[in-house]
């Protein structure tokens, strides 16, 4: 007789699917991987096949610059992976393309969420509550202390910022995969029609996202730009050029940046910001505790972040958890 779930294995790499051989979000090349989704730390280049949602697929295309292997999985498909193991994609609500992946194999369920939220977000497919035996959670922002407001507040004091300084601008550092796409869509949504203006490393997703059904507006590169028509504007650019030369040629920015960790005062110091936006595209403590107790699976197992609180929280909760120790996960700027 088989031990229960012995063919799903965590390792330091990724999660390993014995009999399929197949590992999901793997850090290091594999034969076969399956991806949540399109963040550096899940999809890296180099696997032999890698079956993912098309939009994920796309998104690595564009980083990668290649799409050997390319096996496309639509949400709610169901695909043989060989080895009597099956997966299914399921909408994640983290970025676009994101999925969560349930495999079964002998009557037994288990889901690997990837990134993950259940806030609102015009440019994801919602988070689908999906029953199963094991459920394996990312727990970036896994400590009581973080709770995300809900966004319409963020964007409410970007707005007012903007509003407040007509003859400066504001530069909102955002992740250039998905952070900056639902910034740009709960701009649009707040009635705001005017141009956006994208550093350079934005323009491709941002299109990729257009491509996708993801409407964005007018969008405009700051290198094509006179400094004085980004007067009163809000300027989009990934959290690493905030500070550095490019942001000179700006007329008197006001530094934001959208940002789960901007609920830590002194990351926001840290990194001179003077609007901080806590606006995460991870689930928050209210969202994991509630995600686990509307999931209700057996036993929980806890990645890819703050995992003790969590831990802890199940345990308080009758039920039964474990901490996994994967590498190479890093949101710091998510
Ligand atoms: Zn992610
Ligand atoms: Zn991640």
């Amino acid at each position: 007789m088989i031990a229960p779930f012995s063919w799903i294995r965590p390792e330091p790499w990724g999660i390993h699917i014995v009999p399929a051989d197949a590992w999901v979000d793997p850090s290091r090349p594999v034969p076969r991987a399956l991806v949540t989704h399109g963040h550096a730390d899940h999809a890296r280049g180099g696997h032999g096949m890698t079956l993912a949602t098309p939009a994920t697929l796309a998104i690595m295309k564009l980083r990668y610059a290649t799409s050997e292997g390319a096996s496309p999985v639509e949400y709610g498909e169901t695909v043989s992976i060989g080895g009597g193991v099956s997966a299914t994609y399921l909408p994640a609500g983290h970025v676009l393309g994101s999925a969560q992946i349930l495999l079964e194999h002998a009557g037994e369920r288990v889901i690997i969420t990837g990134d993950y939220k259940r806030a609102r977000d015009p440019t994801a497919a919602p988070f689908e509550v999906t029953p199963c035996d094991i459920f394996i959670t990312e727990a970036t922002f896994g400590l009581p202390v973080f709770t995300h407001p809900p966004i319409g507040e963020e964007i409410g004091k970007l707005l007012e910022a903007r509003a407040e300084s007509p003859d400066s601008c504001i530069l909102v550092g955002a992740y250039a995969l998905g952070k900056a796409q639902r910034v740009i869509a709960e701009l649009r949504a707040a009635g705001h029609s005017d141009t956006i203006w994208l550093h350079g490393a934005m323009e491709a997703m941002c299109r990729l996202y257009e491509e996708h059904g993801v409407m964005l507006g007018d969008l405009r590169l700051v290198s094509d730009a006179k400094k004085d028509e980004m007067r009163g504007g809000i300027i989009l650019a990934p959290p690493s050029a905030l500070n550095d030369r490019w942001s000179r040629r700006l007329p008197e920015p006001v530094t934001a940046m959208a940002s789960g960790w901007m609920r830590v005062r002194q990351r926001a110091r840290q990194r001179g910001v003077e609007l901080p936006l806590v606006i995460s595209d991870h689930a928050d403590w209210n969202e994991l505790t509630r995600t686990i107790t509307e999931v209700n699976p057996q036993e929980t197992w806890i990645t890819h972040g703050r995992e003790e609180a969590l831990l802890r929280w199940c345990e308080l909760s009758q039920r039964r958890a474990r901490a996994l120790a994967l590498v190479g996960y890093e949101d710091e700027d998510d």
